[in-house]
């Protein structure tokens, strides 16, 4: 078999952008993924993922996203279909719109403006005449920014797949990377769990929440963590139909809760939580949803969307993150190995940044750096490390 320039491990966001960044620079390119893509364990396969430019204080990952914004509207054009939704943000507070006592809302509002982004703040009389089903007196101020919106994820990876394909990537479904092949600390090959060999000059490991158990040295620095997704049938969706409701965050750097407006392929609200998870094993691990988070979550729409609150729960799902301490992508080279390297790390929060993933580890494998690519590098990270998202509702913060 002749060799690969590149061969990436895992067909998400991560590894998927990256084999159509590196085929269009005009390397040869494989991709392995088990079963079929998009997988339907992956993180990135799902009916909506949110994405946002609002990242409180961090300029960097404001650009990132706004970058990405314009992007994902040219794939719109270049996959012939409307996967990216700019139905707008609107973020929920319970308390006085002020920096103090809205951190993350207030200083999001702040970037977007300091960006000339033209973006509303609402009081309860205003945010239940636009809104009207959201509970103004548990939330009595609220933002709202049109430049931001939801993607329809797992279709995306299938509309990519078919992309990458016509540039020439061969994406070989079925195959489990399992072990490599390493020579005077070179890589050579990677072997699969089905028992071939794939020769290649660069594997990148792009495996989601498999990626520490491929790679075990990065375990002290990453892990897999499940999150909570719920679906829910509302009996009027008039109500929670765009314009509305549009995506939503309900005090999230204090509760984690956020979710979407009405979908109108699966006819659902979706809600979901931006926590600290629970730490399990990809493979081995039940990924049930407990009574008691139900209960919770009914708790919250109760107080937040009462037309909501006992609506029928059609469907329920443990999603993994591939979470690294700090909540920050990991994107680099091996330091010991020539030729094998990591896309990963998305914390939660990393397929909004389709768009840019690919060309910043495209430049990473290349030996090159990227506008984003210094925190992302191989770095000490430890127990006590705090986690730098802001929108994310943890015990640890920085
Ligand atoms: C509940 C939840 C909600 C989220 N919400 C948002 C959001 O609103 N906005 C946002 O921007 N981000 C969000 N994210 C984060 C986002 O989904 C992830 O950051 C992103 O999808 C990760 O992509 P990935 O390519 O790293 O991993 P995945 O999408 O998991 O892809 C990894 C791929 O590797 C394959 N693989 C695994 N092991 C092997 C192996 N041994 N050999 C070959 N292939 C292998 C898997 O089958 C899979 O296809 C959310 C994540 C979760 C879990």
């Amino acid at each position: 078999m002749k060799a690969y320039d590149f061969l990436i491990i895992g067909g998400g966001i991560f590894g998927l952008s990256a084999a159509i960044e590196l085929a269009k620079r005009k390397y040869r390119v494989g991709l392995l993924n088990p079963d079929s893509l998009p997988h339907h364990l992956a993180a990135s396969t799902d009916v909506s993922k949110i994405v946002r430019m609002e990242y409180g204080t961090d300029r960097e990952y404001f650009r990132m996203a706004e970058r990405s914004i314009g992007r994902w509207h040219e794939w719109n054009e270049l996959l012939g279909e409307e996967l990216y939704h700019e139905v707008g943000m609107l973020m929920l507070c319970r308390d006085r719109w002020e920096a103090a006592r809205q951190p993350f809302e207030y200083s999001s509002y702040q970037q977007l403006q300091a960006h000339g982004y033209a973006s509303e703040v609402l009081d309860a009389q205003a945010l239940q005449q636009r809104f009207p089903a959201v509970n103004s007196q548990t939330y009595p101020h609220a933002h709202f920014n049109p430049r931001a919106g939801w993607v329809e994820s797992g279709r995306v990876i299938e509309k990519l797949a078919a992309y990458g394909r016509s540039l020439g990537v061969e994406i070989h479904e079925g195959q489990t990377a399992e072990g490599f092949v390493i020579e005077k600390n070179r890589l050579q090959a990677v072997k699969t769990r089905e028992g071939k060999s794939y020769p290649c000059g660069h594997a990148i490991v792009a495996a989601g929440a498999h990626t520490p158990y491929l790679l075990p040295e990065l375990q002290p620095y990453m892990k897999a963590t499940g999150h909570p997704v719920f679906w829910l049938k509302p009996r009027a969706p008039g109500l929670f139909q765009v314009p509305k409701l549009s995506v939503f965050t309900a005090d999230i750097a204090h509760t984690g809760w956020y979710g979407f407006p009405w979908h109108p392929k699966q006819g659902i609200v979706k809600i979901a939580k931006h926590t600290d998870g629970m730490a399990l094993h990809p493979d081995q691990d039940d990924r049930q949803i407990t009574d008691a988070e139900v209960a919770e979550m009914r708790d919250f729409l109760a107080k937040s969307f009462p037309l909501l609150a006992d609506a029928p729960l059609v469907y329920t799902r443990r999603c993994l993150y591939t979470d690294t301490l700090d909540g920050h992508f990991w994107i680099d080279q091996h330091p010991l190995v020539a030729g094998l390297s990591v896309s990963t790390g998305g914390s939660g929060h990393g397929m909004k940044m389709g768009p840019v993933l690919g060309e910043m580890t495209a430049d990473m494998a290349e030996g090159k750096s990227h506008e984003f690519s210094a925190r992302y590098r191989w770095r000490e990270l430890g127990e006590k490390t705090p986690q730098a998202e802001e929108a994310r509702f943890v015990n640890r913060k920085t």
